[in-house]
């Protein structure tokens, strides 16, 4: 490891990340000695660009310092330049899925030696017009939460602030329902659904479980579509949830694809990574193996 950037977004999180960093860049220049280029991010969207710049500068390593919405933003940056270093992701925003999926360690010693001394692991995106994800794209009911939770809140209270306006919308968000049509890998399906996740990970919202069977790297994504259920199938699933059975319930369904399109007759917004994006229709694809990650 010659040449490391660091692209820390200052906002993300509780303010712990400069204190993070800096512990690890101590024990990092310590053993490995890099020629280090640190990036705070200035405005909400600058990590996309500065990971571009860190690609023109042909770093070795990038590490992404904040939550999963940073990451989005890094790999955006990186999948733009031709030349792809490795990537890192130091876990300190507020949700932080996929660097849970990939057990990423949040100790700064610890994650220093793995930056050392870590395995290379290549894993998936997914595709949206020209725009990556990394963890989860998603529609419907509860997926707007994380946009309506102010950055005050989210500093102040991390993931509690989405458990609590979550609580607080249950009943109004699951009366609505919207009528999408999917064509899966070619083949058309059409539900009344309360809302689905297509995931990269298994990982979703800090819970770990949320789609079982998702593998990163294995060129699939897994989709979730959860049909509007009444008030005695929304326990039944949640009790599912809990004991991981939840997508063999009769109104949740569960695919694997490479490639969805979505469309509904009325207006709605994609979300990705936790961040609003585009209109339907949308047409998603699985880029396989597009980035090499440093995992423990
Ligand atoms: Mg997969």
């Amino acid at each position: 490891m010659n040449k490391i950037a660091i692209i820390y977004n200052q906002t993300a999180g509780r303010s712990i990340q400069v204190d993070g960093v800096l512990k690890f860049l101590d024990y990092l220049l310590q053993e490995a000695c890099p020629d280090v280029h640190i990036y705070p991010t200035c405005t909400p969207d600058a990590a996309e660009w500065l990971a571009i710049k860190a690609c023109e500068l042909e770093v070795d390593i990038i590490v992404a310092v904040g939550g999963d919405g940073t990451l989005n933003q890094v790999i955006n940056g990186m999948m733009k330049s031709a030349f792809h270093p490795l990537l890192a992701i130091y876990p300190t925003g507020s949700v932080n899925d996929f660097a849970s999926a990939l057990d990423i360690p949040k100790q700064p010693e610890i994650f220093a030696d793995m930056l050392i001394k870590g395995k290379k692991r290549k894993v998936d995106l997914g595709e949206v017009n020209g725009s990556y994800f990394v963890n989860v794209a998603a529609a419907g009911a509860f997926t707007y939460l994380a946009h309506e939770v102010s950055k005050d809140a989210k500093k102040q209270w991390g993931r509690f602030a989405y458990y609590v306006k979550g609580f607080l919308k249950i009943p109004s968000e699951l009366e609505k329902s919207y009528r999408m049509n999917f064509v899966i890998d070619g083949v058309k399906e059409s539900y009344d659904t309360n809302f689905f996740l297509l995931s990269n990970s298994f990982s979703i919202g800090g819970y770990n479980y949320a789609n079982p069977y998702a593998d990163i790297q294995d060129g699939l994504m897994d989709l979730i579509i959860v049909e509007k259920l009444n008030a005695l199938e929304i326990v039944d699933v949640l009790t599912k949830l809990v004991a991981e059975d939840h997508v063999n319930h009769p109104k949740v369904h569960y695919k694997q694809l490479k490639s969805v399109d979505i469309s509904l007759d009325e207006p709605l917004i994609l979300d990705l990574d936790g961040e609003e994006s585009y209109p339907f229709p949308v047409t998603i694809n699985v880029v396989h193996r597009a980035i090499e990650i440093i995992v423990p």
